[in-house]
């Protein structure tokens, strides 16, 4: 008979929810994951960027943005939208993300990223080494290019930043940047250089959930799915069950992974968690079978905030971070902003006909650090607010949760990411 150690329940079936009922069933807990949604990887782990990017995790808040803000408020069509509101959570979310923005706070949010990615890049390792599956994962590398010398000098001025942590990358030319990707040719004139990441990867974040999904029932995680976390049930100040809609579930610990849902339903237990949704769009358009002009490596056109990942004979196209809508709606001009660019960058790399569209909800937090750790309510935990990069960090985070959740030492300074809510 097996020994279980805490009953354990995770709320979402995203990548971050499925890696912790991972690691928290490695450590012998009891886990069962709910979800709202019928399978798994319904939410922003669907048809994310694909890109474990482990090397380039600047946060959003960075200088610079401030000026920026009143062209994100007016625009509607540009990469960064910011939707006028009166929402109490999203006007604090507004301001602490704008004291964000110093030069200071910035480098230290870099720094604490990379501590994580790095984590998270050993955890995923060791993942699928015990746990092996096919996500169409490889080390392609990253170029991003940029579009002006102004802005080429500040991707440096990171780059040396990020070489003092420990990130190996490397400052292109123009000229040099076409020689590695000849598939840039369409849109030389305005590469004004690139930083080259040799060892980030790509894959697909859902077939990855797919798999664990697959390869955690075995190990005695139990799945609710369909089943919608309607409110806590609090005794005595504690957390003693979730009210969903498949009846009451008990447990000793709940670990709140919701992904951008995550802020909300805190809420509903009186904690504040600095969680807002971030929409971005993505579109899937298979490789023209023998075309040379698709990229080898993950692209992302810095001046355009668009990235492009070859992933598993398609190339995934992502862009545009709109805060304040809470519908992940694929909005018809977003997707065609996006096909549009994928022709006029790499003309006749991919068939157009049959592409996919997609949107999602990036949980966001005001500084880009995720959340994870005991909240102040007794038995609540939580494992969200990885925001633009959370396929990238969910290994490292749930790793982090467990070690905290089994009173280990982790590798990373844990008051890093400590929620204070
Ligand atoms: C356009 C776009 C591109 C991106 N590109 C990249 C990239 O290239 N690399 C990268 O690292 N990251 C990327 N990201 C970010 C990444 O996709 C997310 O950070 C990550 O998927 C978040 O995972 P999650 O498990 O926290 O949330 P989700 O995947 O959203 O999962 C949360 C789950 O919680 C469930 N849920 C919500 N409310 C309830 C409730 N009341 N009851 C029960 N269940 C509930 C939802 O159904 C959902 O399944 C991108 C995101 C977007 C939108």
């Amino acid at each position: 008979m097996r020994q279980w150690l805490m009953r354990i329940v995770v709320i979402g079936a995203g990548i971050v929810g499925l890696t912790s009922a991972w690691w928290l069933a490695r450590d012998g807990h009891a886990v069962t994951v709910i979800d709202r949604a019928e399978a798994v990887a319904q939410g922003a782990s669907f048809a994310n960027g694909a890109q474990l990017s482990y090397s380039y995790v600047a946060p959003l808040a960075a200088p610079g943005v401030v000026q920026q803000v009143p062209g994100w408020l007016l625009r509607g069509d540009s990469p960064v939208h910011l939707r006028a509101s009166v929402n109490p959570a999203y006007l604090r979310w507004l301001l602490a993300f704008l004291a964000a923005c110093s030069a200071n706070a910035s480098d230290a949010a870099t720094a604490k990223l990379l501590a994580l990615s790095a984590l998270s890049r050993a955890s995923l390792t060791e993942m699928l080494a015990a746990t092996p599956v096919d996500f169409a994962h490889r080390r392609n590398g990253k170029l991003v290019v940029q579009g002006s010398a102004a802005a080429m000098a500040s991707a440096e001025r990171q780059m040396r930043l990020q070489a003092t942590l420990g990130s190996r990358q490397q400052a292109l030319s123009r000229a040099a940047c076409l020689e590695i990707e000849p598939s840039l040719a369409a849109i030389a004139p305005r590469i004004a250089g690139g930083i080259l990441t040799p060892d980030e990867e790509v894959g697909d974040c859902r077939l990855l959930c797919e798999g664990l999904h697959r390869a955690l029932l075995p190990l005695g995680v139990r799945f609710l799915l369909g089943a919608e976390m309607r409110r806590p049930v609090l005794r005595g100040g504690r957390l003693v069950a979730l009210l969903t809609s498949a009846g009451e579930i008990e447990a000793e610990r709940f670990v709140l992974a919701a992904g951008a849902q995550s802020g909300a339903l805190a809420r509903l237990a009186g904690i504040a968690l600095p969680v807002q949704p971030l929409r971005g769009y993505s579109i899937t358009a298979q490789l023209r079978a023998g075309s040379n002009r698709a990229p080898i490596r993950s692209i992302t056109d810095a001046a355009r905030k668009i990235v492009y990942a070859p992933v598993g004979g398609a190339l995934r196209v992502a862009g545009f971070a709109e805060l304040g809508g809470a519908q992940a709606e694929a909005k018809p001009q977003r997707i065609a902003a996006l096909a549009a660019a994928l022709e006029a960058t790499f003309p006749g790399a991919c068939d157009l006909d049959g592409l996919q569209p997609w949107a999602g909800l990036r949980p966001a937090t005001p500084t880009s650090l995720p959340l994870i750790g005991p909240t102040r309510l007794a038995n609540l935990w939580v494992n969200a607010g990885q925001g633009a990069l959370g396929f990238t960090l969910a290994a490292g985070s749930a790793r982090l949760l467990a070690d905290l959740l089994a009173g280990r030492t982790p590798s990373v300074a844990a008051a890093d990411y400590a929620p204070r809510g």
